[in-house]
């Protein structure tokens, strides 16, 4: 048992988990009185970990899985290198047009070579599209919303 962090307790009257600096005297759900040995289920430094843990303590086994890989997919949400390619699309295109505003692939792609992004320039184009920062004239041509 550590002293340090928060634990996890389940309380043994109505098996509800909740989060005490140490082992606690009485359960927050059903006032039941707890013992010095009741089942600690796990211990995390922050309480920002200790939200977590209660959530999924206090979640049914069979779902517990399925909740801690959408904690962990909020996560990848984060990942830098899609903020890099979000943030210099715009720029990109602006590099690749010519003078009446018009891009194509051909255009694109030296521009994008030179960027080290690792998108496929279709990739770029759908991805450019679906931001409304781009248009499309014809099979090659797009115009470029300023
Ligand atoms: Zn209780």
């Amino acid at each position: 048992m550590s002293g340090a962090g928060w634990n996890v307790i389940r309380c043994s009257a109505c098996s509800t988990c909740h989060g005490h600096r140490k082992t606690g005297r009485s359960c927050p759900h059903c006032g039941q009185k707890l013992p010095s040995d009741a089942e600690i289920v796990a211990t995390v430094a922050t309480a920002a970990e200790l939200r977590i843990e209660v959530a999924l303590a206090n979640t049914p086994e069979e779902l517990r899985d399925m909740l801690r890989k959408r904690l962990e997919k909020n996560d990848a949400l984060f990942q830098p290198e899609e903020q890099i390619s979000f943030k210099g699309l715009p720029k990109l295109l602006l590099d690749a047009k010519d003078e009446h505003g018009i891009v194509t692939r051909k255009s694109i792609i030296p521009i994008l070579e030179k960027s080290g992004n690792s998108l496929d320039v279709q990739d770029l184009i759908d991805l450019a599209e679906s931001q409304g920062l781009l248009v499309r004239l014809n099979t090659d041509c797009w115009q470029l919303l300023e």
